[in-house]
């Protein structure tokens, strides 16, 4: 079906994206045309064969998805990366036409008899592990889609489905305005103390966007992370917290303006019928289908038993903090904006080290330039900048991957500083998917998002050691994506993957970020070229630690929430959001937040992402990525071996197997948990 693609005006020669020529009013047309072609072509494979294989059924419906994907996927980033109105507009008009498309093509029972035919055939073991594992899951994704539901069902179950697109979208609008919605303007220095030169450098040049003179403090995160961490002024920090705490909510300086209150019940309601529907209890339930984990209590008992574990030492730890500010700053009690604050101060007189001190020693592209060092020593890769290619904004770059053969195997684009208009976080999405037609291969491309400080003032961006970690992680999932070699796109990468199992290979990488053998690689002084030196680097070791208990109830905190709230969801008494917060944090935090605090309303992850009745795959995945990173600690973290091992059973081989078999086949065994303590300190 490649034959259209030149004439789409959204994709050029190469088949890349071609963010340039992307305009609003190109969208809809372009989406229209290919829903059309498609809805076509599956009517056409399904009429043209009377006997169904591979090569007339699977290898062209993959194809179909594939190309849908390659003309949706630069939009979606694009609303995530360079929003605007008009954008958002055609953005949102497709969203129910693509919803639709998706649900008739998974409730169209002649297809999928056609799947099923192919799985009760004679030729079925003849097709390889990858191929059976799509026609598995997409028989599985019928089921999930309402195919054995009754016409009027499968309608109300399309609907829901175009709802929910629709609410999720407009849930992460909420989060977006509210964010670039509020500033705080500042004519007077003395209210800035505390503050670093490279915050008070960026909030000089967020006033001057705006006209001001003076300075302006945002909501965008290295500003208001830094606001956090060092203002000595507490009701500054007052301010700053309560607006970021309540953004798109019903509390706070913009109370009700972008309020998500409506938009999370209506959320939950259709997930839970639409769960219902299919005949799952809860959607809870119906999220673990495509997941590691077998059941719901096994769910709540892996994090119950985390946390039992964890209390002790995030109660100490608290305990500490309290001491620590009565003694030293005579604070008798500490409220959620004092946490960070205080925190930066003990470590600093723990560890003799602050986040701010290390920054100079990890300029963005020393980092950058380490960080593929690392990766290309692992896996026998070499990656180069490239050029001649669109991209949407002038900050962004381009890179291309080689093989240990020199064959270019995998491309992505680097989205690196935050900006108006960007979605905050870090993320990686994919542009291409990898798949081999007739006319060659595609080779993966990927979109690599973060939102550190931009360069000011002549300075290079500057990295805390936290923004390291960040960039190795979703770099992980970049590799993951961009080195497979499963030629079906819905099982390349991480298609088909368990989501519980996603974040294995991104936070995999993060461990490098803590090696001695690793540090000189990604560090140098952006001014003398000086790696990070040895004392520096033992403190950063033992404060590796510090406040891990901590760190850990609140990642088990936000787990918790978010599966319970969608596993207890009850028609008759509604989402219940913050009571359920309220007696999960009652259960397990140590910081308690104040009862304006609105943190489920700015949730994307859960409400307007794919972790809903998932957050907490981040714990199990790290289950096994610390597992996995032991064997490194064995043999040697350059070990090359090992690396080619991680390269070959896990990174490649994407979705085409289940994750326990190929993480068995890497470790050699089931995994354990020892690691996951023993690296987060819970254990020694
Ligand atoms: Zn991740």
């Amino acid at each position: 079906m490649s034959h259209s693609s030149t004439e789409n005006p959204l994709l050029d020669a190469k088949g890349l994206p071609a963010f340039a020529r992307i305009r609003p009013e190109h969208v809809e047309p372009a989406v229209d045309r290919v829903l059309a072609e498609n809805r076509q072509r599956v009517e056409q494979i399904l009429q043209d064969n009377a006997a169904y294989t591979w090569d007339n059924l699977i290898q062209p419906m993959e194809e179909l998805e594939e190309r849908l994907h390659r003309v949706w996927s630069p939009v979606n980033h694009m609303n995530a990366v360079v929003n605007t109105d008009a954008l958002r507009a055609v953005y949102n008009a497709c969203l129910p036409k693509l919803s639709a498309y998706e649900t008739e093509l998974g409730q169209n029972e002649r297809l999928f008899q056609a799947y099923q035919s192919i799985a009760d055939g004679e030729d079925f073991a003849r097709l390889d592990t990858a191929q059976r594992k799509v026609v598995h899951n997409t028989l599985r994704d019928f089921k999930l889609t309402g195919i054995d539901l009754d016409a009027q069902q499968k309608d109300r179950f399309k609907q829901i489905m175009q709802e929910l697109s629709s609410l999720m979208s407009t849930f992460e609008e909420h989060v977006l305005d509210a964010t670039h919605g509020w500033h705080k303007h500042i004519n007077d220095q003395g209210d800035l103390s505390g503050l670093p030169e490279s915050t008070l450098a960026m909030a000089r040049k967020a006033a001057q966007d705006r006209e001001l003179p003076g300075w302006a403090l945002t909501l965008e995160e290295p500003c208001y992370v830094a606001v956090m961490t060092h203002a000595d002024n507490r009701r500054l920090r007052f301010e700053i917290y309560q607006a970021y705490a309540t953004r798109a909510s019903d509390e706070g300086p913009n109370a009700g303006r972008w309020d998500n209150s409506p938009v999370m019940e209506a959320i939950l309601a259709l997930r839970h019928e639409a769960a219902r529907l299919l005949g799952f209890e809860n959607y809870a339930e119906r999220s673990l289908v495509t997941k590691m984990a077998t059941d719901c209590d096994q769910v709540t008992a892996f994090l119950t038993d985390l946390a039992r574990q964890s209390l002790p030492v995030a109660r100490e730890e608290l305990a500490e903090l309290e001491e620590f500010a009565r003694r030293e700053h005579g604070v008798s009690e500490l409220h959620a904006w004092d946490i960070a604050y205080y925190s930066e101060k003990l470590r600093q007189e723990k560890f003799h080290i602050s986040q701010e001190e290390l920054k100079p020693y990890f300029p963005e592209s020393r980092v950058l330039s380490g960080l593929f060092t690392i990766v290309e020593r692992l896996y026998g890769i070499k990656i180069q900048e490239g050029g001649g290619v669109d991209t949407w904004h002038p900050d962004v770059r381009f890179y291309e991957i080689f093989d240990r053969d020199g064959q270019l195997c995998g491309r992505f684009f680097l989205d690196p500083y935050a900006r108006q208009g960007k979605r905050g976080g870090a993320w990686m999405d994919e542009c291409l998917i990898r798949k081999r037609t007739p006319e060659g291969l595609q080779i993966p491309t990927a979109y690599l998002v973060c939102n550190f400080s931009s360069p000011v003032a002549g300075k290079p961006s500057l990295l805390t050691h936290q923004e390291v970690l960040t960039l190795f992680h979703e770099f992980g999932h970049g590799l993951h994506h961009m080195l497979t070699k499963i030629d079906y796109p819905s099982v390349a990468g991480i298609n088909g993957v368990e989501w519980d199992a996603v974040e294995l290979p991104s936070q995999f990488m993060e461990n490098w970020c803590w090696e001695r053998e690793a540090l000189p690689l990604i560090s140098g002084h952006y001014e003398t070229g000086e790696p990070l030196p040895e004392v520096k680097f033992q403190s950063l070791l033992a404060s590796r630690n510090f406040q891990s208990g901590m760190r850990m109830v609140r990642q088990l905190e936000f787990s918790l929430f978010d599966f319970r709230m969608h596993r207890e969801y009850d028609p008759k008494k509604g989402g219940r959001i913050y009571k359920i917060l309220q007696e999960v944090r009652d259960q397990v935090a140590v910081v308690k937040p104040p009862p304006f605090n609105r943190f489920a309303h700015g949730f994307s992850h859960i409400f307007a992402g794919g972790y809903g009745a998932g957050y907490y795959s981040y714990k199990w995945a790290e289950v096994l990525s610390s597992d996995a990173f032991s064997l490194f600690e064995e043999n040697g973290i350059f070990d090359t071996t090992t690396g080619h091992r991680f390269l070959t059973t896990i990174l490649e081989q994407g979705g085409s197997r289940e994750a326990m078999e190929l993480f068995m086949e890497f470790r050699g065994r089931g995994p354990r948990i020892d690691a996951l303590l023993r690296h987060s300190g819970i254990a020694a």
